[in-house]
């Protein structure tokens, strides 16, 4: 099975709750959303080539060619394969094909709205980034649906016991309405689900803003944080 695959690498994951961790990054090409303060813009569309290290490989990549760039890029301190884009769930039966190949465990970056693809392969992801999206990011003309979507993709994710988070992207024009329906809605889940709050890099969001928010959604949920990109404070991919 055939993927076309942005990049291929080793850094340091730089959001949520395993910030600071080494992981051998597969960046996948395509994403169905469209979101305002995107930071990976150049893995929306497909690529020609996929870049591993300083090699260049014609797309689409097969299994054997990511496991094995895997392999040579994994170091004694990684300690997970991170699917990520652009939006990996589009890429659903290759991740079944990939994770199956390999033991080592297995993280999913994912924006959250295609439970369709999420029921695909939640058997076998060990660790999950479910975003929730804002309406001031203007991933979407339809908000609503997406929202529901993603509650939908994190319940099927924690009911099968993956270890799931979420992460909410907080702009300068976020207030506690705009996070209200996402918190009421992981509540709905599971209050114990640990909620991140990532102030948009640059950091513009004033710092108050940032504490009144974990405060607010701290009347619902029991495990709120604040954690910015740590990996882009540092230069690093
Ligand atoms: S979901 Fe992620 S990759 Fe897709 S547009 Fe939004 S930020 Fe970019």
């Amino acid at each position: 099975m055939n993927a076309n695959i942005y990049k291929i690498f080793n850094s340091v994951q730089g959001e949520g709750i395993y910030a600071g961790t080494r992981q051998v990054f597969v960046r996948f090409c395509g994403c169905q959303l469209r979101c305002e303060y995107c930071d990976t813009r150049e893995a929306r569309h497909t690529a020609d080539e996929c870049r591993i290290a300083d090699r260049r490989i014609e797309n689409p990549l097969d299994t054997d060619v990511v496991i094995s760039a895997i392999d040579d890029l994994w170091t004694p301190s990684t300690r997970h394969i991170s699917l990520t884009g652009g939006e990996p769930l589009l890429h659903r039966d290759f991740i079944r094909e990939l994770v199956r190949s390999t033991s080592k465990p297995t993280y999913l970056e994912t924006n959250a709205g295609l439970p369709k693809y999420a029921r695909i392969v939640a058997d076998l992801i060990d660790i999950v980034s479910c975003d929730i999206k804002l309406p001031e990011h203007r991933s979407t003309g339809d908000y609503d649906r997406l929202l529901h979507a993603e509650l939908e993709t994190i319940e099927i994710f924690h009911s099968r016991d993956v270890e799931t988070f979420v992460k909410i992207v907080v702009l300068q024009e976020t207030t506690e309405e705009s996070i209200k329906s996402a918190v009421c809605g992981i509540k709905s889940i599971d209050n114990s689900i640990p909620l991140i709050l990532q102030p948009v890099t640059p950091i513009k969001v004033d710092l108050q803003q940032l504490l009144d928010l974990m405060d607010f959604a701290g009347e619902y949920l029991s495990e709120v944080r604040m954690i910015p990109q740590i990996h882009r404070m540092i230069g690093m991919p």
